[in-house]
């Protein structure tokens, strides 16, 4: 089967947001918009139609000092709130975004291009987030108090660390933006967050939207490019920790610019996730789990079953399965109806992914589906699955983040381990079996962060979230993020004085 070539159009129905709905060209800074030191202005580009969708401060280290300045100033009240009260206000900012759910959505869906339907997905997670933190922080507070010593009563308490910079990736833009903020504020700190130049409408409108229910200065947005605000953020002596979702070199730039004042750090890089099929496995259902879970947000997801090692016995047949669905997949405008995966988010990405299939393709591999470009406007990639790749080519090495799939094939389970662990990412990986000790004895063995068995790409709010090796370290979701975001005070009274 062939790949349908065609981009579903959304015709001349309605535009997805009207210009009043998109945020002005300002930072969010103290509680309000707030201008820019400098008059320079980035272009927001809407990847379906490649047309400018709004324009944002191309910001200045100034613009972050300021920022910073109000988060520091903020930071003692809200330390001091007691966990319901910030439980209550995060539980306030769910409401908000449930309520404006809609106009979220249409917006993250003109901004980043995809599919309506899977924008309200990631609203959705958006507000179970902040439902789950602010569970969490009333649920989870210091170790019990107790007398370890003679004489000696100790207090063990978790206390917010301070000021924390985050840097956003476009992938999931409010998302993303939301897997920070809640645990951020919950453990009782401030924030201030630059998300990603190419995507900065969501979170902006979600600061507007939360703004009466937050104190000035707890939440602040700078955009602008990620060398300007994202190194200031992340060198800046008033900036306790700084957290980042992005590539590899940006986590480097990040840590090694935090080093200097020792600011600690948290970050959720790249990844490359193998997806281990055995000659045992229910091939059928590892093929329908991946139609998803390798296409979906055009696979421009860090978790995204990209690597496939398959068994050389059911290669073939695997194959055909794999083809078979992912050849159903509606590639389409934002808007359009049945659209289920959109185009890459900007042109540079798009000439980045054509030039990985390009080489894939000169290099040996053979596109059983898809393979390259569709038509324009927008940037589209017809959802791709490459067979006969060579080992150690570069497209099954790093990371493409496009609606891309590689084939390999293995011998035995010696091999299917040590090719799975062969890359220098480790954030997620799923094996395919129905022989109960390969199920556990694999994912023992595997080098990432997340392992799923006979499933890839679920996820919940209680379950955590981030890399091993050059996927980074920190976790997102979970209890764990808000540890992360803490810091431990131990208190001890002699009370015989
Ligand atoms: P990117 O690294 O280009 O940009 C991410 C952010 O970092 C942007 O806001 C950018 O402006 C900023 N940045 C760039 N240089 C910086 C610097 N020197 N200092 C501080 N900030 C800087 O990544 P991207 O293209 O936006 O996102 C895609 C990448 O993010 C992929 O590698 C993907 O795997 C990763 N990602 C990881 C996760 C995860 O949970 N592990 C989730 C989503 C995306």
């Amino acid at each position: 089967p062939a790949a349908p070539a065609e981009v579903l159009r959304s015709g001349d129905s309605r535009p997805l947001v009207v210009a009043a709905e998109l945020p002005p060209s300002r930072h969010f800074i103290a509680g309000g918009y707030a201008d820019s030191t400098s008059a320079r202005e980035l272009d927001v580009i809407d990847p379906c139609s490649e047309q400018v969708l709004c324009r944002t401060p191309d910001g200045t280290a100034e613009d972050v000092d300021r920022a910073v300045a109000e988060a520091v100033a903020a930071r003692g009240s809200w330390a001091r709130r007691v966990p319901k009260d910030r439980s209550d206000v995060l539980h306030a900012i769910a409401d908000r975004v449930a309520e404006h759910e809609d106009s979220l959505a249409r917006l993250e869906s003109a901004n980043t291009g995809k599919p309506l339907a899977v924008a309200r997905d990631d609203i959705a997670g958006t507000v179970d987030t902040f439902r789950f933190m602010a569970g969490a922080v009333r649920a989870t507070g210091s170790m019990p108090a107790g007398e370890y010593l003679d004489d000696h009563l100790s207090l063990i308490v978790r206390e917010p660390v301070g000021v924390v910079g985050v840097v956003t990736p476009w992938n999931y833009p409010l998302m993303m933006a939301a897997w920070k903020i809640a645990p951020i504020l919950a453990a009782g700190n401030t924030c201030v967050l630059k998300p990603s130049e190419i995507t900065p409408v969501t979170t902006l409108k979600f600061a507007e939207l939360v703004a009466d229910l937050l104190p000035p200065g707890v939440l602040n947005i700078v955009t602008g490019r990620g060398d300007v605000v994202g190194a200031r953020l992340s060198s800046h002596p008033d900036v306790d920790l700084v957290a980042l979702t992005g590539s590899v070199p940006s986590g480097r730039a990040v840590a090694r610019a935090a080093a200097d004042g020792l600011k600690r750090v948290h970050l959720e890089l790249g990844g490359k996730a193998p997806v281990v099929v055995f000659e045992d496995a229910d091939l059928a259902a590892a093929a329908e789990t991946l139609r998803t879970a390798s296409f979906w947000n055009s696979g421009q997801e860090c978790g995204a079953a990209c690597r496939v090692l398959v068994h050389e016995s059911v290669a073939t047949e695997f194959v055909e399965h794999l083809v078979r669905e992912a050849a159903t997949l509606a590639t389409g405008e934002a808007a359009a109806e049945g659209a289920e995966i959109g185009p890459l988010v900007s042109r540079a990405h798009f000439d980045r992914v054509r030039g990985h299939l390009e080489r894939a393709l000169r290099d040996g591999a053979r596109a059983a589906l898809g393979g390259g470009p569709l038509e324009g406007p927008g940037y589209f990639i017809a959802p791709t699955v490459l067979v006969d790749v060579p080992e150690g080519a570069e497209i099954a090495r790093e990371e493409v983040f496009g609606p891309v799939v590689t084939v390999e094939t293995f011998r035995d389970e010696q091999e299917a381990i040590r090719r799975a662990n062969d890359v220098p990412y480790g954030l997620a990986a799923s094996v395919w079996t129905e022989n109960a000790r390969r199920s556990h004895d694999v994912p023992a063995r595997i080098h990432a962060g997340t392992v799923w068995v006979n499933s890839h790409l679920a996820l919940a709010n209680e379950v955590p979230w981030g890399g091993f090796k050059g996927s980074g370290y920190g976790r997102d979701l979970s209890i764990l993020a808000l540890e992360d975001y803490s810091r431990t005070k131990h208190v001890m009274h002699n009370h015989t004085r």
